[in-house]
């Protein structure tokens, strides 16, 4: 295949036939500027005969890595296996490989996760005696990777304390001894952490220049995506790479500049003008992604940054729909319309799962959507993540819940026995496990008088952990589930270990718990819901992990994922969640103008994720540390050109809930008055025969007699049959009028 140029416009034809030289596309989104990369290897590799093995391509994701060899394979073929072409991280660690010894290290060295990199940082934090809630692990975890990205080494940092501002000079003066012990033992231990990837190829590259020179007379080409958002590190690493050969081409938008708070850098962009005078700028302004509707919605929000290099993106498309703006009552019930309008589109346009992503700003706002689309049959997978109920700090609380209230569980014993850590190592554990065994007794009464199993050293803390967890029985017998649950993960130490993890990881992992006791606090003030106990809650969370979706195979799914995780790839629908004040933009984030329009690039990288569709939903109340607020619209739907966005009429948010006055305040705008949560509905004294069946509805006609598996018997007041989704109205006998989708209610004509 060589006809790749003819897929191609004027500029990015430039862009793939100037290899040689210096070379920079700072582009809009959906430009093409990958599609130039691909192309631009392809290119090289069967035009200009130039060997694979000498050109290194650098994407920001492992999947970004994948798509781009699998297209390049597609006109080259296997040629493309010998690229250099990955992550920086991983492309590096090769190099690294190869090259350990000149720094000491072997060429096995083993790479520390940031688990590692914490224990060993907690361990010297320690032995130096220092206060750990001052010098709190990931504090410190923190800076120290802060420090290698903008290239401070150790003696660098012990030098100049005033490198790392107030923390080094004041209020944590021994961070830069913490730092040199930190390098000191991973050294001693030939291990390199994340950073160390970066951190020491640039040591590497500088201090042994043969081997520099040897690099870059083998890497002729190099190629960089989404270089909006490279570190300083990173950065000079390419230029050192490529100082010889100068055959440098980087692409990116600075509109999608999402990275600041890892260090990304944007004057990148600028130094790269600077340190390349016969740099070749080339503009690509013409969009192939996405509707007119679209692109220019999102013009109509980036133009509000002040911080943007003026780009005048356009597109032959189609004009397309508007886009849709989706209110719900609750997060719930966002999730819920969201579900059904996948099910719908997907149904009258023909369309397969997987070309339909859900976005969010934080992971911890995946739950409500998982929730609905499970209830749906919908399949799904969260990119980049682990689903809501497989995440750890999830699981460990669950654990501590289940715990409670059943002490056989091992397996949940196992988990909660030293977390957080109390000094109860593995050889205690299985002591007490075998001990049990041997007794022919449970580990709970082995744990009520551990010493003479375990000795007298940790029997202090298991006895702790005892009177904790019948303390946290008696909770459970006073208090509703959620106001228990809550006890437990703040009596257990849970919450507060997360909290005070300020790293954004920690604050995701603090949201993902404080969502599951929302969840726990919706499932207690569900008025549907006769037993509220945690047990009950329990086993319903069971039933829905208890599906295992992992080992799923099949590809038409719908993607979940974060903002920050689409970046680069683009869907034909997309459906971007949680679109209210605090959520997004991030109440956490926007301390200062340059975090807010940073908030804003992401609502940019989001806008201009969708090919055909876009969605924006927002709910008008959602649980939030255990209380059902208000929620706010978010101020960047107002940033769209409102000739560009319509208010869905098909998922107004209350067709499909209850008309109870609760939801019809809420549309009426009379937000304000409502304090707490919904009145609840009268549970129904009805109860589904065992072999209850829904029938075929397409014959039900006004005065028809009903019942639903939930709301009892029923009849029929009117219908409506407008439109795809036909709708009936339906007086119960017991919870009176309620309007239902025919295509998902369960009902039986009787
Ligand atoms: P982003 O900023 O989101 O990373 P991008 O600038 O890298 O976007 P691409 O992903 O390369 O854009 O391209 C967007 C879409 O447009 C892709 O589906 C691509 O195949 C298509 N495309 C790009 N250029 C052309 C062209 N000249 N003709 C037809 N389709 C094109
Ligand atoms: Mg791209």
């Amino acid at each position: 295949m060589t006809d790749y140029l003819a897929t191609l416009n004027e500029p990015q034809r430039e862009g793939v036939l100037t290899t040689d030289g210096p070379c920079m596309l700072i582009a809009g989104a959906g430009s093409g500027k990958t599609r130039v990369l691909t192309y631009r290897i392809a290119h090289l590799i069967q035009q200009k005969g130039v060997d694979p093995f000498s050109i290194m391509a650098l994407t920001f994701t492992n999947k970004a890595a994948k798509e781009m060899r699998e297209r390049i394979e597609k006109v080259v073929g296997h040629d493309a296996r010998n690229l250099w072409m990955g992550t920086f991280h991983s492309v590096f660690s090769r190099i690294l490989r190869a090259e350990a010894h000149h720094l000491g290290y072997p060429h096995d060295f083993t790479i520390y996760d940031s688990d590692d990199s914490k224990s060993l940082i907690r361990t010297i934090v320690k032995e130096m005696g220092l206060d750990d809630t001052v010098y709190k692990v990931n504090t410190v975890y923190s800076r120290i990777s802060a420090a290698k990205n903008r290239l401070i080494s150790w003696e660098d940092y012990l030098r100049n304390a005033e490198l790392m501002g107030d923390d080094a000079a004041n209020l944590r003066p021994e961070i830069g001894k913490i730092y040199k012990t930190y390098a000191m033992r991973c050294f001693k231990s030939g291990a390199m952490d994340f950073d160390d990837l970066l951190f020491n190829t640039d040591k590497l590259f500088k201090e042994h220049l043969e081997v520099l020179n040897k690099y870059q007379h083998r890497i002729h080409y190099v190629l960089v995506d989404e270089f909006q958002d490279t570190n300083l590190c990173q950065y000079y690493i390419i230029r050192k790479l490529s100082s010889v050969k100068e055959n440098v081409c980087v692409v990116g938008d600075d509109a999608q500049s999402i990275y600041a708070f890892r260090g990304a850098d944007i004057t990148n962009i600028l130094n790269f003008e600077r340190d390349y005078p016969d740099l070749k700028v080339i503009k690509l302004e013409q969009n192939y992604r996405s509707t007119q509707n679209i692109v220019q919605a999102a013009n109509s929000v980036i133009k509000r940054n002040r911080a943007q290099l003026p780009k005048n993106v356009w597109t032959a498309n189609e004009e397309g729909n508007l886009i849709e703006l989706i209110k719900a009552v609750s997060d719930n019930e966002e999730g819920r319309l969201v579900a059904t309008s996948i099910f719908q589109e997907k149904m009258q346009h023909q369309l397969k799962f997987s070309d339909f992503a859900i976005l969010y700003r934080t992971n911890s706002q995946s739950r409500a959507i998982e929730e609905a689309l499970r209830r749906m049959n919908i399949k799904y997978k969260v990119v980049g993540g682990l689903s809501f109920y497989q995440r750890k700090e999830i699981k460990d609380l669950l654990a501590y819940l289940r715990f409670t209230m059943n002490q056989q569980d091992e397996a949940s014993f196992r988990r909660i026995i030293n977390l957080p850590k109390r000094g109860i190592g593995d050889s205690t554990v299985d002591k007490i496990v075998v001990a049990a065994n041997d007794h022919g007794t449970s580990i709970w009464e082995i744990l009520q008088n551990a010493t003479p199993f375990v000795g007298g050293r940790v029997a202090g803390p298991i006895d702790d952990f005892v009177a904790m967890i019948k303390r946290f029985t008696i909770e459970i017998q006073r208090k509703d589930a959620y106001d228990a649950a809550f006890e437990i993960a703040k009596g257990s130490g849970l919450l507060r270990e997360l909290y005070e993890d300020k790293t954004v990881e920690g604050l995701s992992r603090y949201e993902n718990v404080q969502e599951l006791l929302n969840a726990i606090k919706e499932y207690v003030d569900d008025p549907e819901r006769q037993d509220k106990t945690l047990g009950a809650f329990l086993q319903e969370v069971s039933l829905v992990t208890g599906q295992d979706e992992d080992k799923d195979k099949d590809p038409d799914k719908v993607t979940l994922m974060t903002i920050h995780m689409a970046k680069g790839l683009e869907f034909k629908y997309v459906y971007m969640v949680g679109m209210e004040e605090d959520l997004f933009p991030s109440q956490m984030m926007i301390s200062s103008r340059a975090e807010l329009e940073e908030e804003r690039r992401l609502f940019y990288v989001a806008i201009t994720r969708a090919e055909k569709r876009l969605f924006l939903s927002y709910a008008l109340t959602r649980y939030r540390f255990g209380r059902l607020k208000n929620c706010e619209p978010s101020r960047f739907l107002d940033d769209i050109d409102q000739s560009f966005i319509k208010v869905s009429t098909k998922f107004s948010g209350l067709e499909s809930a209850p008309p109870s006055d609760y939801a019809k305040k809420l549309v009426t705008g009379i937000k304000k008055t409502i304090t707490s949560a919904p009145p609840a509905q009268k549970p129904t004294a009805y109860k589904a025969p065992a072999d209850f069946v829904p029938s075929d509805t397409s014959s039900l006609k006004e005065g028809m007699k009903v019942e639903h598996p939930k709301f009892g018997f029923g009849t029929v007041l009117q219908m409506d049959m407008s439109g795809a989704d036909r709708k009936a109205k339906i007086n119960f006998t017991e919870i009176g009028e309620k309007t239902l989708l025919l295509s998902f209610a369960k009902l039986r004509i009787v």
